[in-house]
């Protein structure tokens, strides 16, 4: 019997014909040169972390499960080698253990270094990249089963850091890290309107700044991480406990599965989130960035620019209350710097990604339509592993170098061994 694949959220799925566990990067180049010239289609997988089809495999699935190590590093420039499978929380403790770390994350650690570098996982930050940007050099098997290996000096590695799967299988990648850091967090609801009005300050002044504006209320959560010397004085065990594990999840969970259940409920069960208090600890870096997700959920991200944040969130306000959308999960609102990687959504234009979710199971198709229709306004970018409906012919309008990117393709694979449905939908063939 086949083995079934499935992502984390559980809305795509697969069934391929053969699951290949390679060890290095020759069995990778083996496996997908057989498959090239037996003309069928290969896909890797990472944590299965996108809520896209973007890692589902028709014919032959590439799991790195075994390609898990450290290769070298840190060197004296913090440049560490690592095969493509490792996690970015097995590659944090790593790096502690070193003295070192990665400047920056998304608000999980469970995707694959390489699951995120390809889909242009970011975390905030207005003068920091995503993680592809700390990408030095990579290597991958092309669509005909060739190793190919790209130095930061080559300008192909802009195309290939953010690859959206579509260029190569990467086996090994080069990712320059930090010297470790604290992270003094200050967590405490504020107005909509105050956050708004001060954005400016907000996302200049900290270090590492968002917020989740919660639908049918004035209040955002924020959050405000600022790298200090401070001594460490993380959330005792129990209030953490409470706090992100209960309340952020298993208290979170049931309001969810109640407004499920009764939609009706979600504007009253909502005004209790802004009483979640507030709270300031100091700790390791890593261990702020990322956190627990036990509630599932589908999402919808998008970059736009970052001068149209106001106008898109109230676009978003005025909708929900026009259409009577019932929406339980916080619009989350993150910062990042503009970067030059060809498909990173964040492109050459200072972004800010506005993210919005849905309780799993829940139907979320008309909110998350309105929503597209929002950010197309504003030349939103969409997130290339989180929910879209954008084609090749919209796609091609939002990045500059589109048509380069597509001839790079051509020529790493010709064959289009690494199609799948999602990326026909996104690069037309
Ligand atoms: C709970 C949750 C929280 C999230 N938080 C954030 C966040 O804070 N910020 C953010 O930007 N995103 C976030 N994401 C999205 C997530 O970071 C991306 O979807 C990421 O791509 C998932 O990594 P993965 O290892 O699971 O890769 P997968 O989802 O398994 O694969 C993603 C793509 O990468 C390709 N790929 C994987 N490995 C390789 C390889 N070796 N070579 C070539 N291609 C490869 C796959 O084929 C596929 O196209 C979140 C997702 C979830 C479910």
């Amino acid at each position: 019997m086949r083995k079934r694949w499935s992502n984390w959220a559980g809305n795509q799925r697969a069934t391929p014909q053969n699951w290949v566990k390679p060890r290095n990067l020759q069995e990778i180049a083996t496996a997908v040169g057989e498959a090239s010239a037996q003309g069928r289609k290969v896909k890797v997988i990472g944590s299965g972390h996108s809520f896209t089809g973007a890692a589902v495999a028709q014919d032959v699935l590439v799991d790195l499960s075994l390609m898990t190590g450290v290769i070298s590093g840190p060197d004296a420039d913090g440049v560490v080698e690592v095969e493509a499978g490792i996690t970015l929380s097995a590659l944090n403790e790593y790096l502690f253990l070193q003295g070192r770390a990665l400047q920056n994350l998304g608000d999980i650690s469970y995707q694959t270094v390489s699951g995120a570098i390809s889909t242009g996982t970011h975390g905030t930050g207005v003068h920091i990249g995503g993680l592809a940007q700390q990408v030095v050099g990579l290597t991958l098997v092309d669509g005909t089963g060739n190793i190919v290996e790209i130095r930061e000096s080559d300008d192909l590695l802009r195309f290939a850091r953010v690859g959206v799967g579509a260029l190569g299988v990467i086996g090994e990648i080069k990712i320059r890290t930090v010297p470790k850091f604290a992270l003094h967090v200050e967590e405490k609801p504020m107005r909509l309107s105050y956050v708004l009005d001060n954005l400016e300050d907000l996302v200049d002044r900290n270090n590492h700044f968002e917020f989740f504006w919660i639908p049918h209320t004035k209040w955002a959560l924020t959050k405000q991480n600022n790298r200090t010397d401070l001594p460490l004085q993380p959330i005792p065990r129990v209030k953490n406990w409470w706090q992100k594990s209960f309340l952020e999840n298993t208290a979170f969970g049931m309001v969810c599965r109640l407004g499920k259940l009764f939609p009706s409920l979600i504007p009253k069960l909502a005004t209790a989130l802004p009483g979640s208090g507030s709270t300031s600890y100091v700790d390791d870096s890593f261990r702020v960035f990322a956190s627990e997700r036990k509630v599932k959920f589908v999402e919808m991200e998008y970059a736009i620019p970052h001068e149209h944040c106001r106008s898109a969130l109230e676009d978003i306000e005025r909708v929900i209350a026009e259409k009577s959308y019932k929406v339980s999960f916080p619009v989350e609102v993150r910062f990042t710097a503009s970067d030059d990687n060809v498909l990173s959504t964040a492109h050459a234009r200072q972004s800010t990604y506005i993210a919005v979710h849905m309780f799993k199971g829940s139907d979320y198709g008309p909110y998350f339509a309105s929503v597209a229709e929002i950010m197309a306004k504003y030349e939103g970018r969409p997130h290339w592993g989180k929910m879209h409906f954008l084609t090749n012919e919209q796609l091609s309008r939002l990045y500059p170098q589109w048509t380069e990117f597509l001839e790079v393709r051509d020529r790493l694979d010709p064959h289009r061994t690494f199609h799948n449905e999602y990326l026909g939908q996104v690069f037309g063939e």
